[in-house]
């Protein structure tokens, strides 16, 4: 039994048609580009997010630099993000000139401290950039306080965490700018590269729209230098199909956590992470844990688990191997901390030690979750783990 990470193939019958006749309604409209299939998409979207406007965009990496440019942030300026994070969210700061500053997670929710935030502040910070890493909501309270303090924009990478919410509010929303992106593997795919930007703010949704366009607004006058940052129609309309059911596709993803978490913890081999959330600034100390395998907690609001990621400080590499030979797809998010990746190296700049990002870097290894997995597969994978994680204790 093979179980893959994510098998796109697994889409309902009736969720098939219905891209497919997305698909043909584009096909008739002969209108491929932005226009009125874009325009249905964006407000489907900023109805379901809670916002004001909503920009369809590329890709999520250009929701982030769009998100920059808007701002004209740019050489001289910096960034705060969080070093365990994919690469776009600093990469896309540095395509604008501006210089990413990076800063650790907390050891319990894995997201940006509010407190990390502080300590990295400087006279050119500009903003910030939170991750709602593997769907889990950061502490957006703290994050906006210390925004406000600083006179800061806060830039939500929602990219992980479509659906998610906390107090009462989904993620993307809450600071100045949420970029979201619609990759296959996120927690709602297109047929093909998307993203989104949300926003309250009017006069900032204005100007991503035309820079969305080369920084048109009215047809060959360009009041400001944007670039190619358009949706496919084709795309918005495939979302469009998916949309309404994207609460039960998190609902699924919910269940198997759920599902996880129990089957682990009857094997006896599991516990929770111990490390408490640091976020709201509070400084427990981790009670003793001698399981070897870490389990991921929710700290904060809906999770909406777009990944599963359990720690094995044991010999992540060797269970990773032990699972691809037995049929089971696994990946490492993320390998090699942004701090220490190489187009950051050269720059001259010094390295910081970010002890719980390279701790992470070594230890995390998700599991498949998608919606589409059977609770059978889950308990596959859990019967896998303990047969490798037993087989070692037993070595040792
Ligand atoms: C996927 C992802 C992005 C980039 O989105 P793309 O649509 O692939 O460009 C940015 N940030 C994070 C945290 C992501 O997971």
């Amino acid at each position: 039994m093979r179980i893959p990470l994510l098998d796109f193939g697994r889409i309902a019958p009736d969720e098939k048609g219905e891209l497919e006749s997305a698909f043909r309604r584009v096909l008739e409209s002969g209108h491929f580009i932005l226009g009125e299939e874009v325009a249905a998409f964006e407000r489907e979207c900023a109805d379901f997010l809670g916002v004001a406007h909503a920009i369809g965009v590329s890709s999520g990496t250009d929701a982030l630099l769009l998100s920059l440019e808007s701002l004209e942030i740019g050489p001289g300026d910096e960034v705060i993000c969080p070093s365990y994070t994919f690469f776009a969210t600093a990469g896309s700061i540095a395509r604008t000139g501006a210089k990413p500053v990076f800063a650790d997670c907390c050891p319990g929710c894995w997201n940006l401290p509010p407190q990390e935030v502080r300590r990295k502040l400087t006279a050119k910070t500009r903003a910030i950039i939170p991750v709602h890493l593997f769907g889990q909501p950061a502490t957006m309270t703290n994050l906006l306080a210390v925004g406000q303090e600083a006179g800061l924009a806060v830039i939500e990478d929602a990219a992980q965490a479509f659906g998610a919410s906390s107090d009462g509010q989904k993620v993307g929303g809450r600071g100045l700018l949420g970029c979201f992106s619609f990759f296959p593997t996120k927690n709602l795919g297109a047929l093909g590269d998307a993203g989104l930007i949300a926003t309250q703010d009017g006069a900032l949704a204005e100007r991503i729209r035309a820079l969305r366009v080369h920084g048109s607004r009215v047809k060959y006058r360009h009041e400001w230098i944007g670039g190619n940052f358009r949706i496919d129609a084709l795309q918005a309309a495939f979302l469009r199909a998916r949309l309404p059911r994207v609460e039960a596709a998190l609902e699924m993803r919910r269940r198997n956590a759920a599902l996880y978490e129990e089957a682990f913890r009857a094997s006896g081999i599991a516990a929770l992470s111990p490390e408490p959330c640091r976020c709201q600034g509070e400084e427990r100390v981790a009670p003793k844990v001698t399981s070897p395998l870490l389990l991921p907690r929710n700290d904060r609001g809906e999770h909406t688990w777009n990944q599963y990621v359990v720690r094995y400080p044991t010999d992540r590499d060797g269970l990773r191997r032990f699972l691809s030979e037995e049929g089971v797809q696994t990946e490492v998010y993320y390998p090699l901390p942004l701090h220490q990746q190489p187009c950051f190296l050269d720059k001259g700049r010094e390295v910081d030690e970010l002890p719980v990002a390279e701790l992470l870097a070594r230890e995390s290894l998700a599991l498949p979750i998608f919606p589409g997995l059977s609770p059978g597969e889950i308990q596959r994978v859990v019967d896998l783990i303990v047969r490798f994680v037993s087989q070692k204790g037993n070595e040792a």
